[in-house]
């Protein structure tokens, strides 16, 4: 059994504050002097209207949400929002656009296709998926609805720098955020829907974000099952079913930490650094360590990366983890490494990682 705790780099479920976890660790068994735990209480009492209010309240804070748009916690996970999206913004007849930047991405069109007709605007599969278009040629359909972004791929390790427009002035921009969520300050006036699985950056998983715009709400297509209705969520203050509330409360503690951190400036400054010191020794390791990914759209919190020896890959993950630095396989769909760092990890695990790197490079020359 360790002792101390490791440096987890997984994708998600993946790492979370310290501080947090020995937060919940003392109000696990007795929350505030109810006698109770808050996963023992019921949803509509008092002490969890508290948490989801102020979970609610401290994320609006953090990404400057206005009035305008309504904050959800839904469960079935950003997968359930791909089907959600379509059912949501528009008829079966209706066009809707799609980028596709990776794995998560072609997923979210697929599901798509299913409830409107979706059109794929690009697709970056041909390329492996290692880069992002430039917005000026891209030939949006005049009619679509929304264009849909998955503003991080977790699997490609690629990321938005900046978004796209909708061509059309009626049409919204729509993004799966679930794994750069809370890692930087988004204007979140750009867009009508922002969702966000919570197990990369906010919380354990079990709970979904969704940001939307609130007069998007309340034309769902007639068979959209209840629980994929967003506006019945919003108007019952996603309480409309018994929603996950541990979870609620965990994702509740993390936005107060991000908030005493100095907010998602702060985070995203740390987030630059630890990337960076990353990339960097991917990058001046004269070819040992590959990241396949266009150096401008490189993701701040997922970083690929595959050994030119790659035979080394299997040893070099099995020493790492011997170390101290665990799940760093890459995603079985891509193979290699992946070291996946939100805004959790710690500067000192990147740094364990960094030398590692360096070490494990000169022993194999
Ligand atoms: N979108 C992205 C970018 C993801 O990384 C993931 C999961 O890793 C998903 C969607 C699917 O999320 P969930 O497993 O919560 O349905």
């Amino acid at each position: 059994v360790a002792k101390e705790r490791i440096f987890n780099f997984a994708a998600g479920p993946a790492t979370l504050p310290e501080s947090v976890l020995l937060k919940a660790q003392t109000e696990l068994y007795n929350y505030h002097g109810s006698g109770m735990s808050i996963m023992e209480m019921s949803h509509r009492g008092k002490e969890f209207d508290g948490v989801i209010k102020k979970a609610e309240s401290d994320l609006r804070r953090l990404l400057n949400i206005s009035d305008d748009y309504a904050v959800l916690f839904l469960q079935g996970g950003a997968t359930t929002q791909f089907a959600a999206i379509p059912l949501n913004l528009c008829a079966p007849e209706d066009v809707t656009d799609y980028i596709v930047t990776g794995s998560w991405g072609d997923k979210a069109f697929k599901e798509a296709k299913k409830y409107s007709k979706a059109n794929l605007l690009w697709s970056g599969k041909s390329d492996k998926y290692t880069t992002i278009p430039s917005f000026d040629g891209l030939q949006q359909s005049p009619n679509a609805k929304y264009l849909h972004i998955c503003a991080n791929e977790t699997i490609h390790g690629v990321e938005f720098k900046s978004y796209p427009t909708p061509s059309n002035a009626d049409a919204v921009l729509v993004a799966d955020m679930s794994s750069n969520f809370c890692s930087k300050p988004v204007d979140v006036s750009k867009f009508g829907l922002i969702y966000a699985g919570a197990q990369k950056n906010v919380g354990p998983s079990g709970v979904t974000i969704v940001i939307v715009r609130k007069d998007l709400l309340g034309n769902a297509q007639p068979t959209t099952p209840v629980m994929l209705d967003l506006k019945i969520h919003a108007d019952n203050a996603s309480l409309y079913n018994t929603p996950p509330c541990f979870t609620i409360y965990i994702c509740g503690l993390v936005f107060a930490d991000l908030l005493e951190q100095g907010g998602l400036a702060e985070v995203e400054k740390k987030n630059m650094k630890k990337a960076g010191l990353l990339y960097d020794a991917i990058d001046e390791s004269n070819g040992f360590y590959v990241c396949p990914v266009e150096k401008s759209v490189r993701s701040l919190m997922n970083v690929p990366f595959t050994l030119q020896k790659s035979d080394l890959e299997k040893k070099f993950i099995e020493e790492a983890s011997k170390e101290g630095m665990v799940q760093l396989k890459g995603h079985r769909s891509v193979g290699g490494v992946r070291a996946s760092i939100y805004n959790a990890m710690p500067l000192a695990g990147v740094e364990k990682l960094v030398a590692f790197m360096k070490d494990f490079q000169a022993r194999h020359p």
